[in-house]
């Protein structure tokens, strides 16, 4: 017989058998889009990071009885508690079953708490803090539901019950945590889908992020770039990107998906808002946004940065360094030893040539592995002005930067989490003018709201910190491979940035020892470039 519709896809399965939530309502996409594509993402490896009641639970009970009617995979789903297991069973997959006939004649042989029989495939049901260690029976699936709750070394131990599976299929889901741990560590290692919807007025395509997408004083939805209100409708239309970066693809081949309420259409806009007023900033970051909750210290905020702008014009004399990230767009920072003067987002390299050609002894430190091509074209044309930036993380005992020498010319190292956590520490102390205005900076901003610090163990076991993104953090790389390039060039003619300049602490005081003049190039013979040939480039960011 030749296989069904149903047989390839659960929602013609769900379609076919008119399958209904617990409620005993038919599923629909209508308020739920985001879910359509999880419905039917058969990845192996699956992390999904949400807030509260989003419908994920109901989609985590009906795929498995998909999954083993017409796959035949056997299925263990944990939650954190015994007590959870009860509930969940009692209170959601019971009733869903309840509510579906033909869940029932799939589960007429076997259809406890703890353990439910499809034709011959079993889907057990099980706590992870019980007494007892993880089950010995061999499985295909495992689900993991409230992973941020469960005990880790049992969800870990579970790992070893796929052994003999041809399949080995894991899916985490849970509300995050703290930032770099739990489902929020799995989904780091995720191509990192976001939910795009694109605004009717200005045709911006964009993900809805708090404070930006909501107006306080109107109770609205609003679009980022125009500020236009967004209705209910367009943030029903929206579609997954992937926003990880693309080396982390070949590294974790794991689907990632990131929901928050705001793209629910059925939260309204005063909902959110409230939800931030009575709530604790836990609770809204974890249960409303679907995010990790940083605490201070590992967050930039606004403030942080803003007090840096400043009315006095940039003499633009001395060394200026541009610092350059490169992608889809470049973007590109401009500044000396007075601070930042100048930012920009293009397409290509042409500004940036017209800034070297009008600025003779400028020089530009860039990102070698967002765009491999143009950068090597540009040191060639530019014969001692081009430097190419190589990130590199948590070497032991590494100086902050390395600049080559001889063949190695045009090449520099740089220890990329103390390099952005010494550019953030600099706005922290007010080190780094920035000319103009807070709202001629606002782009800028932006970027360095997005990233954050989190605390992880390196191979030795040691405690580190490293900054993560949230969303596009190109200035706040820009800025990074700016200070870089001052760190060699900044210090021409006696200048020191900052000195000079009312309210502003000379960058020098306070120093690192290894970010004063120079590293020797002999430093140097310790790393190893990577080769054009090598193929793809364990960058950093
Ligand atoms: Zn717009």
């Amino acid at each position: 017989m030749p296989p069904s519709l149903s047989d390839l896809s659960v929602l013609a399965w769900i379609k076919e058998h008119g399958i209904k939530t617990e409620k005993g309502d038919p599923i629909t996409f209508r308020d739920h889009p985001f879910l359509f594509d999880i419905y039917r993402d058969m990845t192996p490896n699956q992390v999904i990071m949400k807030p509260a009641q989003v419908g994920m639970s109901t989609l985590m009970n009906i795929k498995p009885f998909w999954i083993m009617d017409k796959m035949g995979l056997e299925v263990i789903y944990t939650l954190p508690t015994d007590a959870d297991v009860i509930d969940f069973v009692g209170s959601k997959t019971n009733r869903i079953i309840a509510q579906n006939p033909y869940l029932q004649e799939l589960t007429k042989d076997r259809d406890t708490i703890e353990q439910k029989l499809v034709r011959d495939s079993q889907i057990y049901y099980r706590g992870t803090w019980s007494k007892k260690s993880a089950m010995m029976i061999p499985a295909d699936l495992l689900i993991h539901d409230e992973l941020d709750a469960s005990k880790q070394e049992i969800v870990t131990d579970y790992e070893t019950r796929l052994k003999h599976s041809s399949y080995k299929w894991k899916w985490y889901f849970s509300h995050p945590s703290t930032e770099g741990t739990g489902i929020h560590k799995k989904f780091l290692e995720t191509d990192q889908k976001h939910w795009h919807i694109t605004c009717r007025a200005c045709k911006e395509e964009q993900v809805l992020t708090w404070p930006e997408s909501i107006d306080r004083t109107l109770q609205m939805y609003v679009c980022k770039k125009c500020h236009q209100p967004l209705t209910d409708d367009d943030r029903r239309k929206g579609r997954w990107k992937e926003t990880g970066h693309l080396a982390d693809r070949f590294k974790y081949p794991s689907s990632g998906y990131w929901i928050s309420s705001l793209m629910c259409p059925w939260i309204p806009a005063h909902e959110i808002i409230n939800n931030y007023e009575t709530k604790d900033p836990e609770y809204f970051y974890t249960k409303v946004l679907g995010l990790p909750y940083s605490g201070g210290g590992n967050k930039i905020n606004r403030e942080l940065l803003v007090q840096n702008c400043t009315p006095r014009v940039n003499s633009q004399s001395g060394r200026i360094v541009f610092g350059v990230d490169t992608g889809v767009k470049v973007h590109l920072v401009a500044g000396n030893a007075e601070g930042l003067f100048y930012y920009s987002e293009t397409d290509g390299y042409d500004e940036l040539e017209r800034l070297l050609d009008r600025f003779p002894k400028s020089v530009a430190v860039i990102d070698q592995g967002g765009d491999l091509i143009s950068p090597r074209k540009l040191r060639e044309k530019y014969p001692g002005r081009i430097f190419l930036c190589y990130f590199r993380a948590d070497r032991k005992a590494m100086q902050l930067c390395a600049w080559g020498d001889g063949d190695e010319e045009g090449k520099v190292i740089c220890d990329r989490n103390r390099m952005i956590q010494l550019v953030v520490d600099e706005f922290t102390d007010k080190r780094i003018p920035l000319q103009g205005k807070e709202y001629e900076w606002k782009d800028f901003v932006d970027h360095f709201e997005h990233i954050y610090r989190v605390k992880t163990e390196n191979a030795l076991g040691v405690d580190v910190y490293k900054w993560e993104r949230s969303g596009p953090d190109h200035f706040a790389l820009a800025t990074t491979y700016w200070r870089v390039g001052m760190t060699r060039f900044g210090q021409g003619g006696g200048a020191i940035l900052g000195e000079g300049i009312q309210g502003f602490i000379p960058i020098s005081k306070g120093m690192a020892p290894d970010l004063r003049g120079n590293v020797k190039a002999s430093t140097l013979k310790e790393f190893v470039f990577p080769s054009f040939e090598d193929g793809v480039f364990a960058s950093e960011d």
